[in-house]
């Protein structure tokens, strides 16, 4: 077989091609037939465009099953796809455009003139019915492409993860990590073709576009589409689903919804966590209403999925289990040197998950890797002395707010060069509902005044909503060390 990951969810789906492989909450279904041809057709489509193995196509667009039969025509073709978060605005937009220097955009109607002023690349609309020019201009292609033979080692995928110095890195995924990461994870979450996922995440992100979507095509399970999280119409489709996997902001507000009982999950088999932590209480409730430990697991853009709990043994709240078939996990100390279970060190990983590197970053990838070749996943944990793991932080200060990943410094440095702003400090602060809550405490210049919903007004227009702060504090001067350093343990405490 072909080390192009599409080979595989083509073997899966080639010799049963009426079988429904997707059913979209618009009321439309996709056989295995249209997953084939419709993807076979756009990566024709990419060749007719000129877009060559190893080209970047950067992606902004609403989630449609469209969007995913590009994305598979894409790993086809061997061109990289790049998808951006829907949130982005312009500023973010300019540097992922820059970095990532694509020769195809797709983009929403609405964006393409903001889009064209940006890029000289091709730029194609996508609209969340799937409709627009890429679909007119498919229409037009007559043959499929047969799926392009690539090296193991080859780019799939570019995710970007945003770095602590506010700058973006585009996490380059290759076809051998996404073939790994999906055949442990169908065998180990034991996916099959009786299974039916419900799927809800947004395909921006590596749980919504790996997890998901690999596990269910490269099993043969029914994916049930949901283009949007709404827990309503989620409990509606609980009885027809077996496996649900989602953020810890989709179980809250499921537990807030009366209706998600034992009774609706009664063919659910597996309730899976992950992208940030699940909060025991959660964890217990979730177990209380349903019969079901919810299964925890851990990963990252830059690895994929890394530990899980166990499908058979015990699921442990608080934890994220064991590491995953053919991954290596350590916990070592300030000079990389592995201490005991029950210590809590930085998180090492290793194995064929582990990405290739940062995208035209090679100085901060060889900072990022030991010496001896582990990745330093920047998170601080513990394993027992069964072998769970807990994540006990991040050592770099990230926030996770509903399962986005927020830098600090990337929005104090847009606080920063507000007028009337001297200095701010950005921090996350526990939240029932969001995990944690983006809070930014700002210093005014002498004699400026500051006020709260103006600053949070003016920084809607530049970040995405989800990391506009939900609160901002004024104060007189920040806490800091005897070495000048904000000290964000002291504001949290603080303002929590
Ligand atoms: P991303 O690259 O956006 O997937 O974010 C990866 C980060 O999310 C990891 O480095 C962890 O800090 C965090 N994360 C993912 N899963 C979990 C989990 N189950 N518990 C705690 N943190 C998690």
């Amino acid at each position: 077989m072909s080390d192009n990951f599409f080979s595989i969810i083509e073997n899966t789906h080639h010799s049963r091609p009426d079988r429904v492989v997707i059913e979209s909450d618009d009321g439309r279904q996709y056989r295995a037939h249209d997953l084939l041809t419709r993807s076979g057709r756009y990566a024709m489509l990419l060749a007719k465009l000129g877009v060559k193995r190893g080209d970047r196509v950067v992606v902004q667009a609403e989630k449609s099953v469209q969007s995913l039969f590009f994305y598979l025509a894409c790993l086809r073709a061997g061109v990289v796809y790049v998808p951006l978060n829907t949130a982005y605005r312009r500023a973010e937009l300019t540097y992922f455009l820059s970095n990532a220097r694509p020769s195809l955009v797709i983009c929403p109607k609405q964006s393409e003139t903001d889009f064209g002023s940006l890029t000289s690349a091709t730029i194609l609309t996508l609209d969340e019915n799937g409709g627009g020019s890429l679909e007119d201009a498919v229409e037009q292609v007559a043959n499929e492409a047969a799926t392009a033979a690539v090296a193991p080692n080859d780019v799939a995928v570019i995710i970007y993860t945003s770095g602590t110095t506010g700058r973006s890195k585009g996490a380059m995924i290759t076809h051998q990590n996404l073939s790994s990461n999906a055949r442990v994870l169908v065998s180990y979450w034991r996916f099959s073709e009786k299974d039916v996922l419900l799927h809800a995440l947004p395909i921006f992100h590596i749980h919504g576009l790996f997890v998901a979507n690999h596990t269910a095509l490269v099993s043969g399970a029914k994916i049930l589409w949901h283009r949007k999280f709404d827990p309503k119409r989620l409990i509606a489709d609980l009885p027809r689903a077996t496996v649900l996997m989602g953020v810890p902001t989709f179980y809250l507000r499921l537990l807030a919804e009366p209706a998600f009982d034992r009774d609706f999950v009664r063919n659910m088999r597996l309730l899976i966590s992950g992208s940030a932590p699940l909060l025991l209480d959660t964890f217990a409730e979730v177990e209380a209403r349903t019969g079901h430990r919810i299964l925890e697991r851990y990963g990252m853009s830059e690895a994929g999925m890394i530990t899980s709990n166990p499908l058979d043994g015990v699921r442990v709240g608080g934890t994220v289990g064991f590491p995953l078939p053919g991954n290596a996990v350590r916990i070592v100390d300030d000079q990389d040197r592995p201490v005991p279970d029950g210590e809590v060190g930085g998180i090492q990983i290793s194995g064929d998950n582990v990405f290739a590197g940062y995208w035209q970053m090679p100085e901060k990838t060889k900072e990022e890797f030991t010496v001896d070749g582990w990745f330093k996943t920047g998170d601080v944990g513990s394993f027992d002395e069964e072998g769970y793991l807990s994540i006990v932080g991040r050592a770099k200060d990230l926030i996770i707010s509903g399962g986005y990943n927020v830098y600090p410094k990337e929005i104090e440095l847009v606080l920063d060069a507000l007028p009337g702003v001297l200095e701010s400090a950005v921090i996350g602060i526990p939240h029932p509902d969001f995990g944690e809550a983006v809070t930014a405490v700002l210093v005014p210049q002498p004699g400026a005044q500051l006020l709260e919903q103006e600053i949070v007004a003016q920084l809607k227009t530049q970040l995405a909503n989800y990391k506009v702060p939900k609160r901002v504090h004024i104060v007189e001067v920040l806490p800091r060390n005897a070495m000048g350093k904000v000290q964000k343990n002291v504001l949290r405490q603080e303002f929590s």
